[in-house]
C-alpha cells in the first residue's frame, strides 16, 4: 500500500474507500453516522482521507488505502480519482478493470452503474469525445453487459442467453456469443444499458437472480473499425454481488445458502488473484472461480485495477463495514 498523501493515480493496482451518507429512512429511524462519535463504533475519515479508523469500542481498526471518500464525495470527484486514469490507460492499448465492492445497500451499483451517474456514464462521456480526435479516429467503441450468478455466464443485453468464456491463444478471454453493440454517444449508451438492467433484476421466468445475487460486468472495448476482432483495449465496470452473504450468515434455504457460497468463492478468488498480482506471484489462482476466469485476460499483461470498497455510515452496520475493510485492506 502507498503511503498517506502520495496516492499514484497511474499505478498497477488502486484500493479506494467510499463511504456513502446517510439515507432518508436511515434518518427517519434516528440512525447516525458513526463518524466522529467517541466511546461507540465509529468510522472516522482522516485527512489527507487515506485512513479510515473504526472504532470498536475500546478496540480499534485502522486501515489506509490509497484514497478515501467521505460522504461529501460525488461520483464526478471519484471518477476523477478512480475511473478517469483507467479511461487514458485503455487507450494507451491497456485493459483496466473498475470494481465496486461491498455489502447490499452499501452504494456499489450508486458508484459504478447509476444510469445517469455513474462512472460508467462519467467515462463513457470521456470515452466518446476522445474517439472523435483524430489519432483514435480509427477506433470504435462496442459495449457488452452480462451477469455471473451461480458461476454462469448470462448476457444481459440478449435475453439472459447463457454464455461460456474461452481463451483465444492471445491472452484475451472471448466470451462466446456475447453481444456487443457498437456506440458512440451517451444516449445510445443509456439506453442499451437500461435495456440490459431491466434483464438483470426482472425477467418472466422467475430463474433471474435478486441483482444484490450477481456480479454485473459491463464492459467497454476499443477495437479498429477496420478489424472488429482484434482489441486494441479493454475497460470493464464491475458491480459485485453484495459481500455480506456467506456461509456463516445463517441463510435459511438451500438455494440462499448455495449463493452464498458461490459468491464467498468468487470474492476469494478475486481477491487472491489481486494480491498475487500486486506481489508478482508466478502463480495466479484465476480457476478458482468464473469471476476470475473471465476477468484472467484484464489481470495478466498491460493491465490496471481499481477497487472501490463502499461502505454504510450508520451503527447497525458496522460489522459489515469492518469486514469490507478487512477485505480491501488484503487485497494489496
Ligand atoms: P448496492 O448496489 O451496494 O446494494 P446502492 O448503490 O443500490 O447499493 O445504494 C443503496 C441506496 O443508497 C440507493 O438508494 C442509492 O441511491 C443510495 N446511495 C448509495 N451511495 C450513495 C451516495 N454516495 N450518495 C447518495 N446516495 C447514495
Ligand atoms: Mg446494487
Amino acid at each position: 500500500a502507498s503511503k498517506p498523501g502520495q496516492s499514484d493515480l497511474n499505478q498497477k493496482i488502486r484500493v479506494c474507500v467510499r463511504k456513502r451518507p446517510l439515507s432518508r429512512k436511515e434518518i427517519d429511524k434516528a440512525e447516525k453516522d458513526i463518524a466522529p462519535t467517541v466511546g461507540i463504533r465509529s468510522i472516522h475519515i482522516n485527512e489527507p482521507k487515506v485512513k479510515v479508523d473504526l472504532t470498536k469500542y475500546v478496540e480499534q481498526h485502522s486501515f489506509t488505502f490509497d484514497e478515501v471518500f467521505d460522504v461529501d464525495a460525488d461520483n464526478q470527484e471519484l471518477y476523477q480519482r478512480t475511473a478517469l486514469p483507467l479511461v487514458k490507460y485503455v487507450f494507451d492499448g491497456g485493459k483496466a478493470t473498475c470494481f465496486a465492492y461491498g455489502q447490499t445497500g452499501s452504494g456499489k451499483t450508486y458508484t459504478m452503474l447509476d444510469q445517469e451517474h455513474g462512472l460508467y456514464v462519467l467515462a463513457a462521456r470521456d470515452i466518446f469525445a476522445l474517439l472523435k480526435q483524430p489519432q483514435y479516429e480509427h477506433l470504435s467503441a462496442w459495449i457488452g453487459f452480462y451477469e455471473i450468478y451461480q458461476g454462469q455466464l448470462y448476457d444481459l443485453l440478449n435475453e439472459r442467453k447463457k454464455l461460456f468464456a474461452r481463451e483465444d491463444g492471445k491472452q484475451n478471454v472471448v466470451i462466446s456469443g456475447l453481444k456487443e453493440f457498437p456506440i458512440d454517444n451517451v444516449n445510445n449508451l443509456m439506453q442499451v444499458f437500461e435495456y440490459g438492467s431491466q434483464a438483470r433484476s426482472t425477467g418472466s421466468t422467475g430463474a433471474n437472480a435478486d441483482s444484490s445475487r450477481s456480479h454485473a460486468i459491463l464492459q467497454v472495448l476499443l477495437k479498429p473499425k477496420k478489424n472488429r476482432k482484434q482489441i486494441t483495449g479493454k475497460l470493464s465496470f464491475i458491480d459485485l454481488a453484495g459481500s455480506e452473504r456467506g456461509a456463516d450468515r445463517g441463510d435459511a434455504d438451500t438455494k440462499t445458502r448455495m449463493e452464498g457460497a458461490e459468491i464467498n468463492k468468487s470474492l476469494l478468488a478475486l481477491k487472491e488473484c489481486i494480491r498475487a498480482l500486486d506481489q508478482d506471484k508466478r502463480h495466479t489462482p484465476f480457476r478458482q472461480s468464473k469471476l476470475t476466469q473471465v476477468l484472467k485476460d484484464s489481470f495478466v499483461g498491460k493491465s490496471r485495477t481499481c477497487m472501490i470498497a463502499t461502505i454504510s455510515p450508520n451503527q447497525s452496520n458496522s460489522e459489515h463495514t469492518l469486514n469490507t475493510l478487512r477485505y480491501a485492506d488484503r487485497v494489496k
